[in-house]
């Protein structure tokens, strides 16, 4: 037998264990497990059609040899992607350590306090450098966060704005090409009417409801926001700045001259360009629209011992709850990229940012005068780290400067504007002087050493304090930086702990092999607009993963653009509108949504400019079909889509599946399938084959890139032959469909640097290894099933009994005995797991999902932890909630104290069962109080002493 597999590594059970669990579920062979899961009408006939498995090592120098056809230049094209350094210490420890990349989003706060102080020092950074009130907890990219600033100044129109419908937004033409585009797209279907211009010359008419600047802007020159923001606050126009975080070192914070909403990206803080992403963009905005913002915002509580604690805050605002009346559909951001670039600012310190905003800024000047010494014209009047250069002929310099390893962008014919950046040394400069001097013919005189200048307008030049907290004046060394990051990771369980079994998530192996590669400099340092014949490693990779998952979907085309899976739903929406339109239906605007679906379906349809009809489930968890026909009816003349998620969200293989996509296509819809749910269908079935036209997969659930905590995900779009003409472009790299809608997100290729952990994935995985492990989950979700059976009730099976890929286990009778689902949740911890997904799609219950990747023993020792559970329940009661599933999560502050009055011994609080005495997880808190932080918004990191 070939133990050099990749498959071995991945997929959880030996082979010697598949009996035992065939044997609990009452069955010969997984074979006739498949057969009683899947419909057989549904099955695929054959197998994919797929590249033969590598092993990991082979898989290794294959990753290796393909990087080296990327080449690896001096990038200065900015467009909001600089080169930075990435320190070190912060990459051994977190980008290369599963202790950070591999934890969820912090649900669970107890076990998730590390990463929650990691994210409030985010929030700080950045409500300091822009000078706002608040800030969220990461975004996809600047190009949709300056599209969310849009939607929230659109949202919180003033009263006689929305009366007379004001729908006018102002963008300044020197915002970034690509932040343009994505706005181009986010705007239509919600009905504001997009005005580009000249910032000097807007006339700050009352047409306009808000106005969004970029400062710097992408020439590089400084507008003068001071001036910009009065004139329009006076006349009640409300203004967002995309601002360039470094340059705020050096520029007065957006937020002294009266900005609504500050956005941007945090990549130059230390974050690889990746070829596009992933990165954190960041969101700050006032207190007073604290209700309209996107994504996550974390926010300072307390715990029931009365201690700081931190948690996610304001989650009412979330689609999970709000749905279609949701602020936004973010759902998965940015987090790990966040927590890393919110850790630059810790170990640089004021004192470091401003030492690199100066270097960057004198080296853009000294730039500026060695190349105005050769008799060249500079012609930005103001500038931080952008200088434009007038030519006789821009492609004369490309050419020489390409031929010197050497990036510029060339705006037009007449202008090479060079960027700046952190990584730029004396001797890059001299190489770029020497370009120039050369097509000039002439001999440089070469620059000696980089001056002390500044060419920042008086009034904008940055007077406030900022990183003045205890955190960002304490870390320098690197031992003490690293020992703060283990301080953080230990607080935080992840899957180098224990199995996350959270339903709908697909919380499997991120393997190591898959990773490596994102460390390497020839697939981190490549700028997302440089040349194609630069980035022969990356779209040979890009394009076969392309490939290999429309093959996976039974599709024609893929977009791996969007930065998520809700951006997913939007894309693909965006893409069966302007399939619609394409056809001169206009009026298609109906989707209908099964009232199981995940709160993303029904926030994401809302922004593409669609009307949400939900549809009813059976008592058995099923699609209506009876009910769904008559609203398809009902709606044929406007029915855009449905959205569908398969197998559905309550872990059931619908065998109507074919009849109701057939339902829809028969009154003129396209079927959207939700494919956050892929990992029970590869291999064995696919959407395609049901009769969906579209799905977006959720790279960071089915096809294993950790979730970083909360992001980065990446969730391409899959779709059939009609749709492939509209699949979304980019306005720099020539990218998408013939017929492309404008940009989904900032960059041609989405995160492209996450998409290598997928490409490896299927690379090492190959067709067997691929429906092997789908077959797997399904083995380990029904021997889960079937353990728990007789102790928990599952809610909803196939037709032949069986659960999919997940399960849902009903604990809603316990209230009987005054124990709700959140006291499970809670209880779990002390038995050192992760909770399953509480309460969805079903109130009252959890959703667990084991993937193919954990072992019986993991998941033996979980069953053991509920059933040990489930007696504690019996035990409890109404009338006395002094137990132990009401009092967890139990700290060791609490167990070791002097006192100890609860009518439980310690050792029953803390080593439940044996296993946990050898592999004991400590909550550093105990239950935090939700309702008292939202009460108390604080989301910065402040001292203690100034909430309490
Ligand atoms: C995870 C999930 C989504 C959203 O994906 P994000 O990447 O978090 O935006 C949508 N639908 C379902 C069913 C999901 O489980």
């Amino acid at each position: 037998m070939n133990t050099d597999t990749f498959s071995l590594r991945h997929i959880g059970p030996r082979e010697s264990d598949h009996k035992d669990m065939l044997n609990t579920i009452g069955l010969d062979s997984i074979d006739e497990l498949i057969h009683q899961t899947i419909p057989d009408n549904i099955r695929l006939q054959t197998e994919l059609n797929l590249d033969k498995a590598l092993s990991e090592q082979e898989y290794l120098n294959h990753i290796h040899e393909l990087a080296s056809k990327n080449k690896v230049n001096k990038s200065y094209i900015g467009l909001g992607y600089h080169p930075s350094n990435l320190p070190a210490v912060i990459q051994r420890n977190i980008l290369e350590n599963p202790g950070w990349y591999t934890a969820y989003t912090p649900y669970q706060a107890e076990i998730a306090q590390g990463r929650l102080e990691a994210l409030l020092n985010f929030q700080t950074m950045v409500t300091d450098l822009t000078g706002m009130e608040l800030a969220n907890a990461s975004l996809l990219d600047e190009g949709t966060a300056a599209a969310e600033a849009m939607a929230l100044l659109f949202a919180v129109r003033e009263r006689a704005q929305k009366k007379a419908n004001v729908n006018k937004f102002f963008v300044s033409d020197d915002i970034l090409p690509q932040t343009l585009s994505v706005l181009q797209t986010r705007a239509i279907p919600i009905g504001v009417e997009l005005v580009v211009g000249n910032a000097d010359e807007f006339d700050f008419s009352n047409e306009y409801f808000g106005a969004i600047v970029q400062y710097p802007g992408k020439s590089g020159e400084i507008l003068n926001i001071e001036d910009f923001i009065s004139k329009a606050n006076a006349a009640d126009i409300k203004v967002a700045v995309a601002a360039d975080i470094l340059s705020l070192v050096k520029l007065e914070a957006p937020g002294k001259f009266g900005a609504d909403v500050v956005v941007g990206t945090t990549q130059r803080f230390g974050i690889p360009m990746g070829y596009g992403g992933p990165h954190a963009a960041y969101f700050a905005t006032k207190e007073a629209y604290k209700r309209n913002i996107p994504g996550r915002i974390i926010g300072v509580t307390k715990d029931t011992d009365g201690n700081r604690a931190l948690r996610m805050a304001l989650q009412t605002r979330e689609q999970h709850i709000k749905r279609d009346r949701a602020t936004s559909n973010i759902c998965t951001a940015q987090v790990l990229l966040a927590v890393m670039a919110g850790m630059y600012a810790v170990y640089h310190g004021p004192n470091g940012l401003t030492y690199i905003a100066n270097k960057v800024h004198n080296s853009a000047c000294t730039l500026a005068n060695a190349l105005e010494f050769l008799g060249l014209e500079q012609t930005n009047a103001s500038f931080f780290d952008t200088i434009q250069v007038k030519v006789e002929d821009s492609s004369k310099i490309k050419e020489l400067a390409e031929a010197n390893d050497i990036n510029f962008y060339y705006p037009n014919n007449n202008t090479v504007a060079i960027s700046i950046n952190e990584t730029t040394t004396l001797s890059d400069l001299n190489d770029i002087l020497n370009v120039f001097a050369s097509t000039e013919n002439k001999e440089a005189v070469s620059i000696q050493e980089i001056g002390e200048h500044t060419i920042i307008p008086e009034n904008v030049a940055r007077t406030s304090a900022f990183l003045e907290n205890e955190v960002f004046n304490s870390h320098h060394s690197e031992t003490e930086l690293m020992r703060y990051i283990k301080k953080l990771e230990r607080k935080d369980l992840s899957l180098n702990h224990s199995m996350i079994s959270l339903g709908s998530c697909t919380m499997k192996l991120n393997a190591a092999a898959e990773m490596l590669p994102l460390s390497w400099a020839n697939w981190g340092n490549i700028h997302p607009f440089a040349p194609a014949n630069q980035v022969e490693g990356y779209l040979t990779a890009l394009k076969t993963l392309e490939d290999q998952l429309t093959e996976i979907t039974g599709f024609a085309a893929t977009s791996l653009q969007p930065n998520s899976g809700a951006q997913g739903e939007f894309a693909g929406l965006m893409v069966i509108k302007a399939y619609h339109e394409s056809r001169g239906d206009h009026h298609r605007n109906i989707c209908l949504i099964p009232s199981s679906a995940h709160g993303t379906n029904p926030a994401s349809a809302v922004m593409a400019g669609m009307k949400v009809v939900v549809t009813k489930s059976t008592e058995e968890g099923n699609i209506d079909v009876d009910d769904l026909r008559e609203k398809a009816e009902l709606h044929k003349d406007n029915l855009s889509c449905l959205m569908v998620t398969y197998p559905s969200t309550h872990g059931v293989y619908e065998a109507s599946i074919k009849d109701i996509t057939q339902i829809i296509h028969d009154n003129g819809g396209q079927v959207y399938m939700d494919g956050a749910n892929m990992n029970a269908q590869v291999g064995l079935t696919n959407p395609g084959n049901i009769g969906a036209d579209v799905c977006h997969l959720n790279l960071h659930k089915t096809f294993a890139i950790p979730h970083g905590g909360g992001g980065p995900g990446v969730g391409p779009i899959c779709v059939a032959e009609q749709l492939k003409p509209f699949l979304p472009g980019n306005p720099i790299i020539a990218s998408g469909g013939d017929n492309a809608i404008t940009a989904i997100s900032a960059a041609p290729f989405g995160s492209a640097l996450a998409c290598l952990i997928s490409y490896g994935y299927i690379k090492m995985l190959g067709a067997q290894g691929l429906k092997e492990s789908t077959r797997i989950a399904i083995l380990n979700a029904n021997y889960l099933k079937e353990r728990l059976q007789g102790h928990f009730d599952t809610l909803y099976s196939g037709e032949r009994g069986r659960a999919a890929h997940e399960m849902i286990v009903d604990c809603r009778a316990f209230k009987a005995n005054g124990i709700e689902v959140g006291d499970i949740a809670k209880r779990l911890m002390d038995y050192g797991f992760h909770a399953p997904t509480v309460s969805f799609p079903v109130a009252g219950t959890l959703m667990i999902e084991p993937t193919e990747s954990e072992s019986k023993a993991e998941m033996d020792r979980f069953c053991d932890a509920m059933i040990s559970i489930r007696k504690e329940i019996e035990a409890a009661t109404k009338d006395n909630p002094n137990n132990v599933l009401k009092n967890a999560p139990h700290t060791l502050e609490m167990l070791t104290a002097n006192e100890w009055d609860l009518p439980y011994t310690r050792e029953e609080a803390a080593y439940p069962l044996e296993y946990v005495k050898d592999n004991k997880f400590w909550p550093s808190v105990r239950r935090v109080d939700d309702a008292y932080g939202d009460r108390n918004l604080i989301c910065t990191c402040a001292p203690i002493e100034d909430f309490m």
